[in-house]
């Protein structure tokens, strides 16, 4: 089997178990606990999610560690509006979100909010002009992906942070979890206007069911989930020590390697669109300077979920917009960089990894060859 869908999960690095391992085997208490068994829980908490701020540009009191982004996302939009909604019902996001921003976004919506969506350029970059046309006094957040699941699209976040400088009243959400580990990215500097910023420790090797949120100290932040005293109040829960502990592994190794990473997924990529730009059926919907990991693909007259199915007859895996999405529909970003409802249908990702062979993408093309003459 070759497994070309790393978009919507990505194996944990073995280093990264072995740091879960130890973890789980050195250390036996709540990091809550007030003997002395807590204590050095609570000082390996603390080690962790300093390194784990050092990486981001972040300060250790910004790390909301989660269950990955979905939970994030949530948190971030339910609490950030909730706790802001004396500012205003008004929201501007984008078509490009993952069903764990837009889902809350929309029942936002049915609780009376308004929900404004900004355009989307054919480069797959959200029109920076309408989102300001947009921006409103009532404005209460923004909310965009650095990194979208199914085209790839690196968003001008600078840029989105220098407008919104003149709307103090607004936060700004970015959904991250296909950008960290993966592009250049940070916390502060430029990026100090980002309010929250979510991210999944299994986009980048490390383990299902554990990522944060990041979240700027002077934010309020209605919590998703209480429960008994945390290390952070906007979160309960006993702290899962192990999780943390191998998130930020992962995030160490992904940091440390990414130049060398992206150099490798770049040329794997380009060998993959050479190939696949010889056919003349072959429209190829990721921006060319988006993130070389993922590659979104149409064979015109052929849907996506037939696609898929072909390959996937052959032992190849990829995907059908992100494995989150209601099945079935159009792909939205698809549809919003190519105006062409069909195209949005055949759409179809190719999601890759530091891990990918180059014997893997041959096969692949072989496989691809063939169903397209199939088709
Ligand atoms: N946002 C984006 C852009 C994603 O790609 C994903 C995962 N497909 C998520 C959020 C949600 O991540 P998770 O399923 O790990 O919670």
């Amino acid at each position: 089997m070759i497994y070309l869908d790393h978009t919507s999960h990505t194996q944990a690095d073995p280093a990264v178990l072995a740091e879960f391992c130890r973890v789980e085997k050195e250390f036996s208490a709540n990091p809550m606990s007030a003997h002395r068994a807590g204590e050095e829980a609570r000082a390996e908490f603390d080690r962790v999610t300093a390194a784990m701020a050092y990486l981001l540009d972040a300060k250790p009191e910004e790390i909301i560690f989660t269950s990955g982004a979905t939970e994030a996302n949530n948190m971030a939009i339910k609490g950030l509006t909730r706790a802001y909604r004396h500012v205003g019902k008004h929201i501007i996001t984008t078509c490009l979100e993952h069903p764990s921003v837009s889902s809350p976004l929309a029942a936002l919506r049915d609780q009376g909010w308004e929900v404004e969506l900004a355009d989307i350029q054919p480069d797959g970059t959200v029109d920076l002009e309408h989102i300001a046309a947009l921006l409103r006094r009532d404005t209460v957040l923004v909310s965009i992906p650095w990194v979208d699941s199914e085209l790839g699209a690196i968003q001008p976040v600078k840029a989105i942070c220098e407008l919104l400088e003149k709307h103090p009243h607004c936060r700004l959400h970015i959904d991250g979890a296909q950008a960290v580990g993966k592009i250049d990215l940070s916390f502060s500097g430029s990026f100090e206007r980002i309010d929250t910023l979510s991210f999944s420790s299994h986009k980048f090797h490390g383990i299902c069911g554990s990522g944060a949120l990041l979240k700027r100290q002077d934010v309020l932040l209605d919590a998703l989930i209480s429960g008994g005293v945390s290390t952070t109040v906007f979160r309960g829960g006993t702290p899962a020590l192990a999780l943390a502990a191998s998130s930020y592994k992962a995030l160490e190794l992904a940091v440390s390697n990414q130049n060398e990473r992206l150099k490798k997924v770049r040329t794997l990529r380009c060998s993959i669109v050479d190939a696949l730009e010889q056919y003349p059926r072959v429209r190829i919907n990721s921006p060319k300077e988006g993130s070389p990991y993922i590659l979104n693909v149409s064979v015109q007259g052929i849907k996506g979920i037939e696609f898929q199915e072909m390959l996937d007859e052959r032992g190849i895996c990829v995907s059908v917009k992100s494995a989150c999405s209601v099945p079935g529909t159009p792909s939205r970003p698809v549809f919003a960089v190519s105006r062409d409802k069909k195209n949005a249908v055949c759409s179809w990702r190719i999601g890759l990894s530091h891990c990918t062979k180059f014997e893997e993408v041959e096969r692949f093309l072989k496989a691809f060859d063939e169903c397209y003459n199939e088709g």
